[in-house]
Protein backbone atom coordinates (compact mmCIF):
# COMPACT_ATOMS: atom_id res chain seq x y z
CA UNK A 1 0.00 0.00 0.00
CA UNK A 2 1.72 3.34 -1.20
CA UNK A 3 1.93 5.75 2.29
CA UNK A 4 0.91 8.78 -0.22
CA UNK A 5 -2.67 7.33 -1.35
CA UNK A 6 -5.60 9.59 0.02
CA UNK A 7 -6.20 7.44 3.72
CA UNK A 8 -9.95 7.59 4.69
CA UNK A 9 -8.88 8.96 7.82
CA UNK A 10 -7.81 12.60 7.18
CA UNK A 11 -6.81 15.13 9.45
CA UNK A 12 -9.70 17.07 9.66
CA UNK A 13 -8.03 20.68 10.30
CA UNK A 14 -6.04 20.36 6.97
CA UNK A 15 -7.22 17.32 5.14
CA UNK A 16 -3.82 15.62 4.82
CA UNK A 17 -3.95 12.12 4.47
CA UNK A 18 -3.26 10.28 7.74
CA UNK A 19 0.88 8.65 8.78
CA UNK A 20 -0.25 5.40 7.93
CA UNK A 21 2.69 2.72 7.99
CA UNK A 22 3.54 -0.53 5.66
CA UNK A 23 1.36 -2.57 8.65
CA UNK A 24 -1.26 -0.29 8.72
CA UNK A 25 -0.35 1.71 11.65
CA UNK A 26 -1.21 5.01 12.29
CA UNK A 27 1.97 7.14 13.25
CA UNK A 28 -0.02 9.76 15.96
CA UNK A 29 2.73 10.36 18.25
CA UNK A 30 6.22 11.80 18.44
CA UNK A 31 9.04 11.12 21.07
CA UNK A 32 11.09 14.13 20.53
CA UNK A 33 14.25 14.35 22.73
CA UNK A 34 15.89 17.76 23.38
CA UNK A 35 19.49 16.75 24.67
CA UNK A 36 20.94 13.82 24.90
CA UNK A 37 22.88 14.27 28.17
CA UNK A 38 21.78 13.27 31.78
CA UNK A 39 22.74 14.36 35.01
CA UNK A 40 22.26 10.65 36.27
CA UNK A 41 24.26 7.66 34.98
CA UNK A 42 21.34 4.93 35.42
CA UNK A 43 23.06 1.84 35.33
CA UNK A 44 20.91 0.21 32.06
CA UNK A 45 21.00 3.77 30.38
CA UNK A 46 24.49 5.64 30.31
CA UNK A 47 27.82 4.20 30.74
CA UNK A 48 29.56 6.21 33.87
CA UNK A 49 31.74 8.51 32.58
CA UNK A 50 30.46 9.03 28.96
CA UNK A 51 31.27 11.93 27.31
CA UNK A 52 30.54 11.46 24.22
CA UNK A 53 27.78 13.87 23.96
CA UNK A 54 26.06 15.19 20.49
CA UNK A 55 28.05 18.43 19.40
CA UNK A 56 25.23 21.41 20.44
CA UNK A 57 26.09 22.56 16.77
CA UNK A 58 24.31 19.72 16.20
CA UNK A 59 21.42 20.12 17.77
CA UNK A 60 18.44 21.33 16.34
CA UNK A 61 17.42 24.32 17.21
CA UNK A 62 13.94 25.93 18.56
CA UNK A 63 13.22 27.29 15.23
CA UNK A 64 13.83 24.07 13.46
CA UNK A 65 11.84 21.36 16.48
CA UNK A 66 9.00 23.56 15.81
CA UNK A 67 9.38 23.25 12.07
CA UNK A 68 9.52 19.57 12.25
CA UNK A 69 6.80 19.06 14.54
CA UNK A 70 4.58 21.47 12.43
CA UNK A 71 5.62 18.96 9.32
CA UNK A 72 4.64 15.98 11.94
CA UNK A 73 1.19 17.58 13.16
CA UNK A 74 0.21 18.74 9.53
CA UNK A 75 1.11 15.05 8.83
CA UNK A 76 -1.86 13.92 11.88
CA UNK A 77 0.81 13.50 14.32
CA UNK A 78 -1.84 14.79 17.62
CA UNK A 79 0.79 13.44 20.39
CA UNK A 80 4.62 14.43 21.32
CA UNK A 81 6.36 13.54 24.45
CA UNK A 82 9.28 15.75 25.19
CA UNK A 83 12.07 13.67 26.56
CA UNK A 84 15.93 13.00 26.24
CA UNK A 85 18.21 12.76 28.09
CA UNK A 86 17.34 14.53 30.65
CA UNK A 87 15.12 17.30 28.57
CA UNK A 88 15.17 19.83 32.31
CA UNK A 89 18.73 19.85 31.47
CA UNK A 90 18.04 21.79 27.70
CA UNK A 91 18.35 25.54 28.19
CA UNK A 92 15.11 27.41 27.94
CA UNK A 93 13.00 24.66 27.84
CA UNK A 94 9.52 26.32 28.70
CA UNK A 95 10.27 28.75 25.69
CA UNK A 96 10.32 25.51 23.69
CA UNK A 97 7.39 24.21 25.43
CA UNK A 98 4.95 26.79 24.55
CA UNK A 99 5.61 27.18 20.72
CA UNK A 100 5.12 23.44 20.73
CA UNK A 101 1.71 23.70 22.35
CA UNK A 102 0.48 26.34 20.36
CA UNK A 103 1.15 24.52 16.95
CA UNK A 104 -2.40 23.60 15.65
CA UNK A 105 -3.28 19.71 15.67
CA UNK A 106 -1.43 19.07 18.78
CA UNK A 107 -3.80 17.58 21.23
CA UNK A 108 -1.15 16.04 24.30
CA UNK A 109 2.42 17.62 24.81
CA UNK A 110 3.88 15.40 27.61
CA UNK A 111 7.60 15.01 29.52
CA UNK A 112 9.23 12.59 30.54
CA UNK A 113 12.07 13.36 33.04
CA UNK A 114 14.30 12.58 35.84
CA UNK A 115 12.75 14.97 37.91
CA UNK A 116 15.74 16.30 39.51
CA UNK A 117 15.53 19.79 38.33
CA UNK A 118 11.54 19.81 38.58
CA UNK A 119 11.37 21.87 41.80
CA UNK A 120 12.54 24.78 39.89
CA UNK A 121 10.90 24.41 36.41
CA UNK A 122 7.27 22.66 37.26
CA UNK A 123 5.55 25.35 37.38
CA UNK A 124 6.62 27.32 33.97
CA UNK A 125 6.70 24.02 32.43
CA UNK A 126 2.82 23.53 33.29
CA UNK A 127 2.13 27.01 32.69
CA UNK A 128 4.09 26.33 29.11
CA UNK A 129 1.21 23.88 28.15
CA UNK A 130 2.62 20.20 29.65
CA UNK A 131 -0.22 18.40 30.29
CA UNK A 132 1.36 15.04 31.11
CA UNK A 133 4.28 14.33 33.41
CA UNK A 134 6.43 11.08 33.80
CA UNK A 135 8.81 10.70 35.99
CA UNK A 136 11.53 7.83 36.28
CA UNK A 137 12.21 6.39 39.72
CA UNK A 138 13.55 3.30 40.28
CA UNK A 139 13.77 2.75 43.96
CA UNK A 140 12.47 4.97 47.42
CA UNK A 141 15.72 3.77 49.55
CA UNK A 142 18.29 7.11 49.40
CA UNK A 143 21.77 4.72 48.64
CA UNK A 144 19.86 2.09 46.06
CA UNK A 145 18.67 5.13 44.49
CA UNK A 146 22.51 6.61 44.32
CA UNK A 147 23.84 3.51 43.62
CA UNK A 148 21.10 3.13 40.44
CA UNK A 149 21.52 6.29 38.81
CA UNK A 150 25.70 6.84 39.73
CA UNK A 151 24.98 8.94 42.33
CA UNK A 152 21.51 10.70 42.06
CA UNK A 153 19.93 12.38 45.10
CA UNK A 154 16.05 10.59 46.18
CA UNK A 155 15.92 13.76 47.92
CA UNK A 156 15.75 16.42 45.05
CA UNK A 157 13.45 13.89 42.34
CA UNK A 158 10.90 13.72 45.95
CA UNK A 159 10.86 17.00 45.92
CA UNK A 160 10.35 17.60 42.33
CA UNK A 161 7.52 15.14 42.48
CA UNK A 162 6.30 17.62 45.15
CA UNK A 163 6.91 20.69 43.22
CA UNK A 164 5.27 18.72 40.11
CA UNK A 165 2.00 18.36 42.24
CA UNK A 166 1.47 21.88 43.33
CA UNK A 167 2.13 22.86 40.11
CA UNK A 168 -1.52 21.05 39.45
CA UNK A 169 -0.13 18.46 37.27
CA UNK A 170 -2.25 15.96 37.32
CA UNK A 171 -2.16 12.59 35.94
CA UNK A 172 1.90 12.13 37.33
CA UNK A 173 3.38 8.87 36.27
CA UNK A 174 6.14 7.06 37.61
CA UNK A 175 8.00 4.83 35.47
CA UNK A 176 9.92 2.08 37.41
CA UNK A 177 12.52 -0.32 35.42
CA UNK A 178 12.16 -3.42 37.31
CA UNK A 179 15.63 -5.06 37.74
CA UNK A 180 16.01 -8.74 39.37
CA UNK A 181 18.43 -8.60 42.30
CA UNK A 182 18.23 -5.04 41.88
CA UNK A 183 15.05 -3.70 42.82
CA UNK A 184 12.97 -6.03 42.57
CA UNK A 185 12.13 -6.62 46.30
CA UNK A 186 10.80 -2.61 46.26
CA UNK A 187 7.54 -3.59 44.28
CA UNK A 188 5.01 -3.52 46.87
CA UNK A 189 6.63 -0.28 48.52
CA UNK A 190 5.99 1.58 44.88
CA UNK A 191 2.56 0.21 45.16
CA UNK A 192 2.18 2.15 48.55
CA UNK A 193 4.06 5.08 47.50
CA UNK A 194 2.21 5.49 44.66
CA UNK A 195 -1.49 4.67 46.30
CA UNK A 196 -0.26 7.22 49.20
CA UNK A 197 0.64 10.16 46.63
CA UNK A 198 -1.81 9.45 44.18
CA UNK A 199 0.33 8.49 41.52
CA UNK A 200 0.15 6.36 38.71
CA UNK A 201 2.53 3.21 38.48
CA UNK A 202 4.50 1.73 35.60
CA UNK A 203 6.66 -1.44 35.88
CA UNK A 204 9.03 -1.12 32.43
CA UNK A 205 11.09 -3.97 31.36
CA UNK A 206 14.79 -3.79 30.80
CA UNK A 207 15.71 -3.09 26.83
CA UNK A 208 19.24 -4.07 25.83
CA UNK A 209 19.56 -0.65 24.16
CA UNK A 210 23.43 0.23 23.87
CA UNK A 211 26.31 -2.20 26.09
CA UNK A 212 24.44 -0.60 29.55
CA UNK A 213 21.32 -1.71 28.44
CA UNK A 214 22.74 -5.14 27.32
CA UNK A 215 24.02 -5.42 30.67
CA UNK A 216 21.19 -4.72 32.63
CA UNK A 217 19.40 -7.32 30.28
CA UNK A 218 21.65 -10.07 32.82
CA UNK A 219 18.77 -8.43 35.42
CA UNK A 220 16.15 -8.69 33.04
CA UNK A 221 12.67 -9.77 34.89
CA UNK A 222 9.37 -10.68 33.04
CA UNK A 223 6.90 -8.86 34.44
CA UNK A 224 4.47 -11.28 34.46
CA UNK A 225 6.43 -12.31 37.70
CA UNK A 226 5.86 -8.86 38.82
CA UNK A 227 2.12 -9.53 38.47
CA UNK A 228 2.16 -12.55 40.10
CA UNK A 229 3.77 -11.01 43.07
CA UNK A 230 1.38 -8.26 43.18
CA UNK A 231 -1.79 -10.34 42.80
CA UNK A 232 -0.65 -12.14 46.17
CA UNK A 233 -0.65 -9.04 48.39
CA UNK A 234 -3.53 -6.71 46.41
CA UNK A 235 -6.65 -7.48 44.01
CA UNK A 236 -6.13 -6.53 40.82
CA UNK A 237 -8.77 -5.17 38.11
CA UNK A 238 -8.79 -4.50 34.30
CA UNK A 239 -8.03 -0.99 33.68
CA UNK A 240 -7.52 1.33 31.21
CA UNK A 241 -5.93 4.69 31.33
CA UNK A 242 -5.55 7.39 28.29
CA UNK A 243 -2.02 8.65 26.94
CA UNK A 244 -1.28 6.73 23.71
CA UNK A 245 1.11 4.15 25.09
CA UNK A 246 2.18 0.58 25.39
CA UNK A 247 0.99 -0.23 28.84
CA UNK A 248 -1.60 -2.41 29.95
CA UNK A 249 -3.13 -1.23 33.14
CA UNK A 250 -4.73 -2.76 36.21
CA UNK A 251 -6.31 -0.76 39.48
CA UNK A 252 -5.65 -1.62 42.74
CA UNK A 253 -8.89 -2.72 44.17
CA UNK A 254 -9.93 -0.29 46.64
CA UNK A 255 -7.79 2.48 46.00
CA UNK A 256 -7.38 4.73 42.76
CA UNK A 257 -4.17 3.10 42.14
CA UNK A 258 -3.33 2.56 38.44
CA UNK A 259 -0.63 0.53 37.64
CA UNK A 260 0.31 -0.33 33.99
CA UNK A 261 2.71 -3.16 32.94
CA UNK A 262 5.03 -2.15 29.91
CA UNK A 263 6.48 -5.15 28.37
CA UNK A 264 9.06 -4.82 25.13
CA UNK A 265 10.65 -8.14 25.69
CA UNK A 266 7.70 -10.60 27.59
CA UNK A 267 4.87 -9.03 25.09
CA UNK A 268 5.97 -7.02 22.46
CA UNK A 269 3.12 -4.76 20.82
CA UNK A 270 4.99 -3.53 18.37
CA UNK A 271 1.75 -4.25 16.09
CA UNK A 272 -0.09 -1.34 17.62
CA UNK A 273 3.52 0.71 17.90
CA UNK A 274 2.05 4.59 16.62
CA UNK A 275 5.06 6.38 17.31
CA UNK A 276 8.51 7.69 15.96
CA UNK A 277 11.10 9.47 17.88
CA UNK A 278 13.62 12.57 16.72
CA UNK A 279 16.91 12.89 18.39
CA UNK A 280 18.25 16.10 19.19
CA UNK A 281 20.19 16.19 16.01
CA UNK A 282 17.13 15.98 14.10
CA UNK A 283 17.61 12.46 13.33
CA UNK A 284 14.35 10.69 13.00
CA UNK A 285 14.11 6.96 14.36
CA UNK A 286 11.38 5.01 13.29
CA UNK A 287 11.72 1.94 15.51
CA UNK A 288 13.24 2.53 19.00
CA UNK A 289 14.40 -1.57 18.15
CA UNK A 290 16.17 -0.86 14.87
CA UNK A 291 18.61 1.28 13.36
CA UNK A 292 16.34 2.69 10.33
CA UNK A 293 16.93 5.92 10.34
CA UNK A 294 16.43 9.89 8.64
CA UNK A 295 18.79 12.39 9.13
CA UNK A 296 16.35 15.84 9.12
CA UNK A 297 18.95 18.16 9.69
CA UNK A 298 20.68 18.66 6.80
CA UNK A 299 17.50 18.88 5.46
CA UNK A 300 15.92 22.09 7.67
CA UNK A 301 19.49 23.46 7.15
CA UNK A 302 19.67 23.54 3.45
CA UNK A 303 16.36 25.58 4.01
CA UNK A 304 13.89 22.93 2.75
CA UNK A 305 10.19 23.82 2.14
CA UNK A 306 7.55 22.12 4.67
CA UNK A 307 6.50 20.53 1.84
CA UNK A 308 9.18 18.01 1.42
CA UNK A 309 10.30 17.93 4.98
CA UNK A 310 6.57 16.49 5.08
CA UNK A 311 7.61 14.12 1.61
CA UNK A 312 10.29 13.19 3.50
CA UNK A 313 8.76 12.16 7.04
CA UNK A 314 6.10 10.55 4.80
CA UNK A 315 9.06 8.40 3.08
CA UNK A 316 10.41 7.29 6.93
CA UNK A 317 7.17 6.48 7.70
CA UNK A 318 7.08 4.27 4.50
CA UNK A 319 10.13 2.01 5.69
CA UNK A 320 8.94 1.52 9.51
CA UNK A 321 10.11 -2.03 10.14
CA UNK A 322 7.20 -3.96 11.44
CA UNK A 323 9.03 -4.97 15.14
CA UNK A 324 12.10 -4.97 16.93
CA UNK A 325 14.18 -7.96 17.41
CA UNK A 326 15.55 -7.05 20.83
CA UNK A 327 15.19 -10.92 21.50
CA UNK A 328 16.48 -12.17 18.96
CA UNK A 329 19.10 -9.79 17.92
CA UNK A 330 19.98 -8.10 21.23
CA UNK A 331 23.05 -6.54 19.92
CA UNK A 332 21.76 -5.08 17.00
CA UNK A 333 21.04 -1.41 18.52
CA UNK A 334 24.42 -0.13 19.89
CA UNK A 335 23.08 3.69 20.40
CA UNK A 336 21.82 4.34 24.42
CA UNK A 337 18.04 5.31 25.04
CA UNK A 338 19.37 8.87 26.32
CA UNK A 339 20.37 9.74 22.71
CA UNK A 340 17.12 7.62 20.79
CA UNK A 341 15.01 9.73 23.30
CA UNK A 342 13.71 7.31 25.95
N1 LIG B 1 15.55 11.56 31.60
C1 LIG B 1 14.18 11.28 31.38
C2 LIG B 1 13.66 10.26 32.36
O1 LIG B 1 14.41 9.89 33.27
O2 LIG B 1 12.51 9.86 32.25
C3 LIG B 1 13.84 10.87 29.96
C4 LIG B 1 14.79 9.98 29.24
S1 LIG B 1 14.94 8.34 29.89
C5 LIG B 1 16.06 7.66 28.71
C6 LIG B 1 13.36 7.67 29.46
C7 LIG B 1 13.03 6.34 30.06
O3 LIG B 1 13.85 5.36 29.44
C8 LIG B 1 13.23 6.21 31.53
O4 LIG B 1 12.04 5.80 32.15
C9 LIG B 1 14.30 5.15 31.65
O5 LIG B 1 14.13 4.39 32.81
C10 LIG B 1 14.07 4.35 30.38
N2 LIG B 1 15.20 3.54 29.94
C11 LIG B 1 16.45 3.93 29.62
N3 LIG B 1 17.20 2.89 29.23
C12 LIG B 1 16.42 1.79 29.31
C13 LIG B 1 16.61 0.41 29.04
N4 LIG B 1 17.78 -0.06 28.63
N5 LIG B 1 15.56 -0.42 29.21
C14 LIG B 1 14.37 0.04 29.63
N6 LIG B 1 14.11 1.34 29.90
C15 LIG B 1 15.13 2.20 29.75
Amino acid sequence: MSVDAPMAVCDHVRMEPSLIDPFRRQIQYVRLSVTDRCDLRCSYCLPQGFRDFEDPEHWLTFDEIERVMQAFTELGVQRVRITGGEPLSRGRLPELVSRLARLPGLHDLSLSTNATRLRRQAAALKAAGITRLNVSLDSLNPERFAEITGGGSLDDVLDGLAAAREAGFTPIKINMVVMKGSNDDEISAMVRYCIEHDFTLRFIETMPMGDTGRAASGQYLDLKEVRHQLEREFTLLPATMQGGGPARYVQVAGTALRIGFITPISQHFCDTCNRVRVAVDGTLFTCLGQNDQTALRPLLRSGVSLETLKETIRAAIARKPERHHFVTEPGKVIRFMSYTGG
